[in-house]
């Protein structure tokens, strides 16, 4: 009603008055008339907000928006006066002038390509904008940071970046010189959405900001302007965002129902979807291209907009806390977030809150690399519809409890019950309270920028003070090329690595020179130290939001010392840019054997040769006075490329022997499989984490689903068909997307070019069934190979595949969000294990079944874990008794076939790369796996464990 009234006011004097007038009425509703008259006489800040929204000369604002955005907004409390007119500007275009409609349109998606469009003729029309390219995507597509500020930061934005440049890197300059480059600096402050592809709002709401940070001439925009580099990424994920924005035209435009979503498609970008924001190793080039722009221009604050909890949640950086990161951080966040939640009170918005959703314990969020390097992450999620339909939506969770509608101390005006809810309404939230944000910065921008050096500046000093004080990872490791790996992914975040010049000499002990050190009195010595070392969860009693380990050397199996000594401070070094491999190749010979090592890359180089004879010997053996572990790789280079083979040793940076002997001891032939995986539609992305490795490695496989498995036949194509991790049951992976009365098509279509791409389908939802799950049990009898991981171990046991296993799932007391454990290998000469040196390794716990064997099939299991809280080695594990000498592998004779059974997920997020042998071997051996062990013919029952 208040909106009705003043939404007719006079375009000029709306404008001029808007915030003021609005803002009262909404505080005379809430706090009654007595309360807004002390605030319209004595409140600063709002008087700020009159003050800071009146602009030098009136300008003109369009009333068919205010009118429109009036209607879509679904209640009146559900806009702001920051956001409910649009400001125009002479020769400056709105996102209408570029797209046809106002940003928040319902039953409208924008593509990247529009999008882009719009941000292009903002910079043309405009010297307040710049645009950066940061790199493309798998699919080819640009991505791009949108710069504004005003005219003249824009011409001299390489000397603002110079400027970051000195504040990220404390060394660079002096204490008392600092303060002039603070006086000359300005923030950039990033602002990003579409990370998270079916989050559709941010992408559109950001277009709108962009506008009004250009064409608002208002005392806040300047300020803004004059204060602060907005840098915004309109969609982090672009082959995602289109994929999206197809699939809403293609599917959901109909839906209006909560309860008949039928969810997004089945892919995203190429590989994963939602962990795009959990590649801690920046493996994604979508993310990794966000990285490389970071480490370029240093923005000291990076803001991620996510859409899921109503109505805005504002990121404050609960408990658990990493240690190790700045105090000073731990109260920027809750700063910015609580004048969000004052302003938006302020202006009458209800359901904004903060703390008691995610963390600051996992450092793997994209916009963590901000925080890993000294600035600020930010984040919010709003409530999203999964496209732009307005619907209404159920708030409370389906179990009752109040969930997030419950009033605490941090949510003093919880979110309604039940509420209609549309992508304006959605606009409107995110796009006042990231105004909030910048004009917060606009007002302190130098103590963001003082904070941001002094962060940098402690981070050094730190590891002066602090120990550790740095990390070897020693020379002569025998696989080069884990250590190497691990290396440039301390590099690719701009941490500084040194390799000794000379012996490093410290209480921990001696290591020679080509050793690798990271000294932590470097800006990013903090990070060092939370990459490399053992997480220590902080308290048992609290639950965390993702990962609780991720130690780097764990994951690779590669040695790296923890060093407590001040002398590694001053040991010789000299810098490290990347690590490039150069492997070598000795002797002479027909037959080339590479040596296994435990190599990643021992795959990749039997896959660029398919054709070649390769043996491998099944025990360690001699080349003359060389050892040869058993594993590896016999060549048989007589009529095939002999220079090559040797050109790919030296490239993969592998270790062989030329020798025209063959081993004394037992060999077989290493020939390689047809290698399926098997792919739910409604979970791809723990398949994507196995497809990227295969690509990365050039390991070839056909990618197959429900419609290639329920065709049967399967021994015809695939020696070996592989089913990742996917689904959390094995019902879940049987029977996949529920069927909602139609079908779903993912296919490819003209009118919407993205769909179809990865795999194709005329009907996504109904998972291969029971017809398919038969079809794979007629193929192992048949004699082929299943393999399966983690939580798709649920399935050959409990659909009849393995009989003789029994999978169950842990107690609801069970928590094991990602810890690093130790697991032990029970036959160390099976081929599962060539290149694997210890008993005992590090792996990731992966989540999968409590796997129990009868007695009589005690043989077949592979490696066990040993569990108990003393086999926990990195991260937080609380029942780790009920894992207790459980199989982590087992290899089962099936009919003339098998199938392997990993508890664990070998492929783990591009993480635990000490794992990924296990799954390669199993694929390179998958013939010779049951070899040497009689076939189990009795059928006994399972034997509890
Ligand atoms: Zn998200």
């Amino acid at each position: 009603m208040f909106h009705a009234t003043l939404t007719q006011a006079p375009r000029s004097t709306k404008h001029l008055e808007a915030p003021l007038r609005l803002s009262l009425p909404r505080r005379a509703l809430i706090l009654g008339a007595f309360a807004a008259s002390i605030l319209s006489t004595t409140s600063p800040a709002l008087a700020q907000g009159k003050a800071a929204a009146r602009p030098a000369a009136a300008q003109a604002t369009d009333p068919e928006f205010a009118r429109l955005v009036k209607e879509w907004t679904t209640k009146p409390e559900f806009i702001s006066p920051l956001v409910d007119f649009l400001p125009l500007k002479k020769g400056i275009p709105t996102p209408k002038d570029a797209l046809g409609r106002y940003v928040g349109t319902p039953n409208r998606l924008t593509s990247t390509t529009e999008a882009y469009a719009y941000y292009r003729a903002l910079e043309k029309a405009s010297p307040r904008v710049k645009i950066v390219v940061m790199g493309r995507t798998d699919e080819g597509r640009e991505q791009l940071i949108v710069n504004i500020s005003n005219e003249q930061t824009i011409k001299d934005l390489e000397l603002y970046r110079g400027y970051l440049g000195q504040l990220a890197d404390p060394r660079k300059t002096t204490p008392e010189a600092v303060k002039d480059v603070i006086a000359r600096a300005k923030p950039i402050y990033y602002v990003s959405g579409g990370q998270h592809s079916p989050e559709t709002g941010p992408p559109e709401m950001l277009m709108e900001l962009a506008y009004r940070l250009v064409a608002d001439d208002s005392p806040m925009y300047q300020g803004i302007r004059d204060n602060v580099i907005v840098a915004i990424n309109p969609v982090v994920e672009p082959d995602g965002r289109d994929r999206i924005v197809d699939w809403y035209h293609r599917h959901k435009i109909e839906e209006t129902d909560e309860r008949t979503n039928s969810g997004g498609p089945p892919y995203w970008g190429k590989y994963v979807f939602h962990d795009n924001n959990r590649d801690i190793n920046y493996s994604q080039v979508t993310m990794k291209n966000v990285l490389d722009w970071y480490l370029q221009w240093h923005p000291p604050i990076m803001h991620d907009l996510h859409e899921s909890v109503p109505f805005m949640y504002t990121f404050s950086g609960q408990a658990p806390q990493n240690p190790t990161l700045d105090p000073i951080l731990y109260s920027e966040l809750p700063w910015f977030s609580n004048y969000e939640k004052s302003q938006m009170a302020k202006f009458g918005m209800p359901g904004v809150w903060d703390f008691a959703f995610v963390d600051m314990w996992s450092p793997g969020y994209l916009a963590f690399m901000s925080s890993n390097h000294n600035g600020m992450i930010r984040m919010y999620e709003t409530f999203g519809n999964g496209g732009a339909t307005t619907m209404k939506r159920t708030v409370v969770p389906p179990d009752g409890g109040a969930g997030q509608t419950s009033r605490e101390w941090y949510r003093p005006w919880p979110p309604y019950k039940e509420v209609v809810w549309s992508m304006r309404n959605n606009t409107n939230y995110m796009e006042t309270g990231v105004l909030s944000a910048l004009e917060l910065t606009s007002k302190f921008p130098k103590v963001i920028l003082e904070n941001f050096y002094k962060k940098s500046f402690n981070s050094i000093e730190s590891g002066k003070k602090d120990a550790p004080f740095g990390y070897v990872i020693p020379a002569g490791q025998k696989d080069q090329t884990r250590v190497a790996q691990l290396i440039n992914l301390l590099r690719l975040q701009g941490i500084e690595v040194g390799k000794a010049t000379a012996e490093v000499s410290v209480k921990e002990g001696k290591f020679p020179a080509g050793s690798y050190v990271i000294k932590r009195d470097q800006p990013y010595g903090r990070l060092a130290k939370i990459l490399l070392e053992k997480q220590t969860f902080p308290d048992a009693n609290l639950r965390t939001y993702d990962d609780t380990g991720w130690t780097m050397g764990l994951m690779a199996h590669a040695e790296v010392k923890e060093i407590a000594d001040t002398a590694i401070l001053q040991a010789a070094v000299e810098p490290v840019t990347t690590i490039k491999l150069h492997g070598s190749q000795s002797g002479a010979g027909r037959y080339v054997a590479a040596l296994n090592f435990g190599d990643n890359n021992m795959a990749s180089l039997r896959f660029k040769f398919p054709k070649m004879k390769t043996l491998a010997n099944e025990k360690a053996a001699k080349i003359g006075d060389a050892n040869v572990p058993a594993g590896s790789l016999w060549f048989d280079t007589q009529g095939g490329d002999a220079a090559a083979v040797r050109a790919a040793v030296e490239s993969l940076g592998l270790t062989a022997i030329a020798t025209d002997a063959l081993p004394s001891v037992a060999t077989h032939e290493v020939d390689l499989p047809r290698l399926a995986v098997y792919s739910t539609w409604g979970n791809t992305q723990e398949v994507g984490w196995v497809r990227h490795a295969f690509d990365y490695y050039g390991i070839p496989f056909t990618l197959i689903y429900k419609e290639q498995v329920k065709a049967g036949n399967l021994a015809k194509d695939y020696d070996v068909i592989l089913i990742p991790n996917q689904g959390r049951t094995a019902k879940g992976l049987v029977f996949d997307i529920p069927n909602r009365g139609k079908a779903l098509p993912y296919k490819k279509d003209p009118k919407f070019p993205t769909l179809g791409g990865y795999g194709e389908s005329d009907d996504i939802t109904g998972g291969m069934g029971l017809e398919g799950a038969t079809e794979l049990d007629k193929y192992v009898n048949g004699g082929g190979s299943l393999v399966t991981l983690a939580a798709a171990s649920y399935f050959p046991p409990e659909f009849g595949l393995a009989k003789l296993i029994d999978a169950r799932a842990p107690s609801a007391a069970f928590y094991a969000p990602g810890p690093i454990i130790e697991a032990e290998i029970q036959a160390p000469e099976h081929p599962i294990f060539y290149g694997y040196g210890n008993k005992t390794i590090s792996v990731r716990y992966g989540n999968g079944p409590l796997l129990s064997v009868p007695e009589i099939m005690k043989d077949r299991i592979l490696m066990k874990y040993p569990g108990q809280d003393r086999s926990v080695l990195s991260g937080l594990f609380r029942g780790a008794n009920e894992i207790r000498d459980r199989p982590a592998i087992v290899d089962l004779p099936q009919g003339k076939g098998q199938i392997v059974l990993f508890a664990g997920n070998p492929c783990y997020r591009w993480q635990n790369h000490g794992e990924f042998g296990m799954l390669f071997n199993t694929i390179l051996h998958w013939n010779d796996l049951l070899a040497s062990k009689a076939p189990i013919a009795a059928e006994k029952p399972a034997a509890n464990q």
